[in-house]
């Protein structure tokens, strides 16, 4: 059924990829809603909503230093006071200014979901699945506080604390690294949450405990964006939680429209992918939807990059957008969830 419905469309795709991609994202949408009615889809492909991304508001550089004796008497003193150090060498004032606003009144706690989950297996009920959805962590930006699974604080804690340092709310809603939440609509949270873990696992290389806990998907896609803009660049964007930033910065590589689709695609994955294994079909037609539409949007933007370096040889243009494609396909999740990463139909007939 979906390769007849999908026929036209990528006819068009050739033409108006973002329209194509907003119109086959729609009628799989409808398909599923209309044969699971029960199944919440996330619905940031309404692409109308990224119309409302917002410059994050200036946060003032402070000179006063943190108080290090504060920190100790904080839960978790001693993963918080290795976070402040690694962190504090390695960003600019500018960047630990959000950092600095929120760390004085940061508060910890234990998640009890461990203890709970125990408790109901001596019952007899497996509430497996359901605490590791929400095992880990969680950092909740209005009360400025981050809560913790007692299993999972060496995996999370730096993750959560480093939402604290990126973190800041307004009257209007909140500003997190890339993601914002303004009224309900929530945009961003999907190159938020790769971004955060890939900065995680650079500073706080101990933390990682195997490949694939947390975010595997995200964290690639956050990894070639970075390749794009900068790793500096992507860095103050992030710590200026300037999702509005970032997309200028990738308007260099594709159009406005298309970054868009891309940051709303990469939150469908962000949303589904780990929420129950294996997934529901029509989430999984939803999801590798959303897939090929980010590795597209990747490869194109790569393929821009290697076309504005001078002084290359077509072969060594080929190889390099090689190597992208591979970084691509090389992510075990593909393997793992039975997704596919690029739409070989589509490629091949696009050759044609
Ligand atoms: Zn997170």
């Amino acid at each position: 059924m979906l390769d007849y419905i999908k026929e036209p469309i990528q006819e068009l795709m050739s033409q108006a990829p973002v329209l194509s991609q907003i119109i086959s994202t729609l009628i799989i949408y409808t398909i599923a809603k209309t044969v699971h009615s029960n199944i919440e889809l996330h619905t940031s492909h309404l692409v109308k909503k990224h119309k409302r991304i917002k410059l994050p508001p200036k946060i003032k550089e402070s000179i006063k230093t943190v108080d290090e004796e504060k920190l100790a008497q904080k839960a978790m003193s001693d993963s918080v006071i290795e976070f402040y150090n690694v962190i504090k060498e390695n960003l600019s004032p500018e960047e630990l200014a959000i950092l600095n606003k929120n760390i004085d009144t940061l508060k910890i706690k234990e998640s009890p979901i461990s203890k709970i989950s125990t408790k109901f297996k001596e019952m007899g009920f497996d509430l497996t699945t359901l605490v590791k959805t929400i095992k880990g962590g969680h950092y909740n930006c209005l009360t400025n506080s981050v809560t913790i699974d007692e299993t999972s604080i060496k995996i999370s804690i730096f993750h959560e604390l480093m939402h604290m340092a990126s973190s800041v709310k307004t009257p209007e809603g909140i500003y997190s690294g890339f993601s914002q939440k303004i009224f309900t609509d929530e945009i961003g949270s999907g190159i938020n949450e790769g971004y955060t873990q890939l900065l995680t696992e650079r500073l706080f290389p101990d933390s990682v405990q195997s490949e694939f806990v947390v975010y595997p998907f995200e964290i690639v896609a956050a990894k070639l964006v970075e390749e794009l803009i900068g790793e500096e660049k992507m860095r103050h964007l992030y710590f200026g939680a300037n999702l509005q930033g970032l997309v200028q910065e990738l308007s260099q590589f594709a159009s406005v429209e298309e970054v868009k689709m891309f940051i709303a695609n990469m939150d469908t994955i962000n949303k589904h992918l780990y929420f129950r294994n294996p997934l529901v079909l029509e989430e999984k037609l939803f999801v590798q939807n959303a897939m090929y539409g980010v590795n597209e949007f990747l490869m194109k933007a790569h393929q821009k990059r290697i076309d504005s370096i001078e002084g290359l040889t077509e072969e060594q243009k080929i190889e390099m957008l090689e190597e992208v494609k591979n970084k691509i396909r090389n992510n075990k999740v593909y393997e793992h969830w039975k997704f596919k990463p690029f739409n070989e139909q589509s490629t091949e007939k696009k050759i044609q």
